[in-house]
């Protein structure tokens, strides 16, 4: 990534990379369509002048001087992560949950004398890694930071510091960015291989700390499996694990920390299993008249040992949404990667499957490319280059007076069919009652054996003064849906702040009890992230 560059502070990516009129032209003509009567006014982002900018409340020792900015544009940025809200929030010019205060640590000593300030003084300490949160989990909420808040952005933190070619793995400090991270292996023939679609501004930490999961649809695809070991400092001292391939010794340190969202300390490096590149690609489009039997293919693949690192299964809406197929098919796109071995035998088999259930493809599918740059054909660089442009083309839709969100759950096989018509029923009733019409589609993440990771979005007209309250409105009657019909409330996107009123009801009590302590132990003023997955006592 560019340092020259400058981000939104506002919204996704950088400034300079905002959507031509001509980009957006598909799109805006496609959701004219479906919402004839909508108004489409594009609003004019902010400027840094126009933000209101209290004074900050804390006061840095000398010592960290250097290493804590109070610039309006620091604090201003470091104000909300990435979600539907934050960029509604960010538009009109709404700063309210900014923190005091940013710090950069250069190193872990100075992330301890930033953390002992925090704890003494009580200041509300809240990590940041790339700032993609999309359910609150960057932002100091007025009630949790009394004293004032600090956000600690650990993107200085941002080296591959040692890579050991004999076990597959590296070392790797916890602030740098998904490029950045992918640059450096790549002259070692390694790949970390987790691509979420927040890559390009996301960090190993905040993908640790989340759980997050990357785009490939089976096996090692949630960050969790690739870590080996990790150091955390927490307000109680720094802790290490061990490096090991695996181990049975009682519950794991490791997990304790993974999907921890920095609330019990702040994760500085890990070594992480890496991967040698892929070569071996193939890759196909099946389509189906039905989604039923387009998921029973799925089931069937996902049962079969096969695992495909592509597997997404768009319902109609989702393939005519990302220009993927106008025919009112599913589509189901399955791939396989390798770096050792051609693929056609696994693809044949993942065809014969899909036929089975009423899947049609062209007689050409499946055929194994060898990437010897490990790139790929322009298809799968056009597919990437569409991937990576999307969240610009979300913060340009909610611009325009949208509401655009997504949703994502996971639900065993047995409860799917009955889970997605009512999430479906109870999401498009919400928002056909409030915003006069609606779409809800659906595409599968992620497939196990047991059960597929659904991932629903919503587009509904809306306006800018009204877009916050509508949404939140159809979020509770979407989340609600989801755990009556036995869904998680997340696979993926973490817990944060907005998760917590059903996170605390999908959590066991007995288990809430023993995070408290783990929080209480480690930050016993209870100063790290407050309002996220726990309250402190
Ligand atoms: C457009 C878009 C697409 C997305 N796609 C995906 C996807 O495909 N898969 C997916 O899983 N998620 C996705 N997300 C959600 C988000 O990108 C992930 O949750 C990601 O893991 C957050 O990483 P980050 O570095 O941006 O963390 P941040 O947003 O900075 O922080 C997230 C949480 O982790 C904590 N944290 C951050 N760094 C540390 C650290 N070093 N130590 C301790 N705690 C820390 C923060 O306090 C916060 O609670 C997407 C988000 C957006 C906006």
């Amino acid at each position: 990534m560019s340092r020259d560059r400058r981000r939104k502070f506002w919204g996704w990516g950088f400034e300079d990379a905002s959507p031509t009129t001509e980009e957006l032209a598909p799109l805006t003509a496609l959701v004219g369509m479906r919402f004839p009567d909508a108004t489409l006014e594009a609003t004019t982002p902010p400027t840094i002048d126009e933000i209101s900018i209290p004074a900050s409340r804390v006061s840095p020792p000398a010592s960290l001087a250097s290493a804590i900015d109070v610039s309006p544009l620091a604090r201003a940025s470091h104000t909300y992560g990435k979600s539907f809200r934050d960029v509604v929030r960010g538009l009109r010019r709404d700063f309210g949950a900014m923190p005091d205060a940013v710090a950069f640590p250069g190193d872990e000593a100075e992330l301890v004398a930033v953390l002992s300030w925090c704890d003494e003084r009580r200041i509300a300490a809240i990590p940041y890694g790339g700032g993609s949160s999309v359910v609150g989990g960057v932002e100091a909420r007025s009630r949790d930071r009394a004293a004032g808040a600090v956000s600690i952005d650990l993107t200085r933190l941002d080296r591959v510091l040692e890579i050991d070619r004999t076990s597959r793995a590296a070392r790797i400090q916890a602030g740098i960015l998904g490029p950045a991270l992918e640059d450096a292996l790549r002259p070692h023939g390694l790949t970390l291989r987790h691509f979420p679609q927040s890559f390009e501004f996301s960090s190993l930490g905040g993908w640790i700390a989340t759980r997050s999961g990357g785009h490939y649809a089976t096996v090692l695809t949630h960050i969790d499996e690739m870590v080996e070991c990790l150091r955390v400092v927490t307000p109680s001292g720094t802790i290490a694990t061990r490096r090991l391939p695996s181990s049975g010794a009682g519950p794991s340190p490791d997990r304790l920390f993974i999907g921890s969202e920095g609330i019990l300390g702040v994760i500085t490096e890990a070594w992480m299993r890496v991967q040698d590149r892929p070569r071996f690609r193939t890759s196909t489009a099946v389509s189906f008249a039905d989604l039923h039997a387009a998921a029973e293919a799925v089931r069937a693949i996902s049962q079969s040992g096969l695992q495909p690192t592509n597997c997404r299964l768009l319902d109609p809406g989702e393939a005519l949404l990302s220009g993927t197929s106008m025919s009112g098919d599913a589509v189901l796109v399955v791939g396989f990667e390798s770096s050792d071995h051609a693929l056609d035998p696994w693809m044949a088999r993942a065809l014969e499957l899909c036929a089975d259930h009423g899947g049609r493809f062209s007689a050409e599918s499946g055929k194994t490319r060898v990437d010897l740059d490990g790139i790929g054909d322009e298809a799968v660089s056009a597919w990437r280059r569409a991937f990576l442009r999307m969240p610009y083309v979300r913060d340009a839709m909610v611009g325009l007076g949208l509401i655009a969100e997504t949703f994502e759950t996971a639900v065993t096989w047995d409860r799917f069919p009955e889970f997605d018509a009512r999430v479906r029923e109870a999401t498009l009733a919400a928002a056909t009652r409030l915003c006069g019409a609606a779409e809800v589609t659906c595409r599968f993440t992620h497939v196990y054996p047991d059960g597929p990771a659904p991932y629903y979005t919503v587009l509904a007209p809306s306006r800018l003064d009204r877009q916050l309250e509508q949404w939140m409105e159809i979020k509770c009657a979407a989340a609600e849906a989801i755990l009556a019909a036995g869904g998680t409330i997340t696979h993926h996107h973490a817990v944060g702040r907005d998760h917590r009123p059903w996170y605390d009801r999908e959590r066991p009590d007995g288990f809430a009890a023993v995070l408290a302590a783990a929080k209480k132990t480690l930050d016993p003023g209870g100063i790290l992230n407050p309002g996220v997955l726990i309250d402190p006592a």
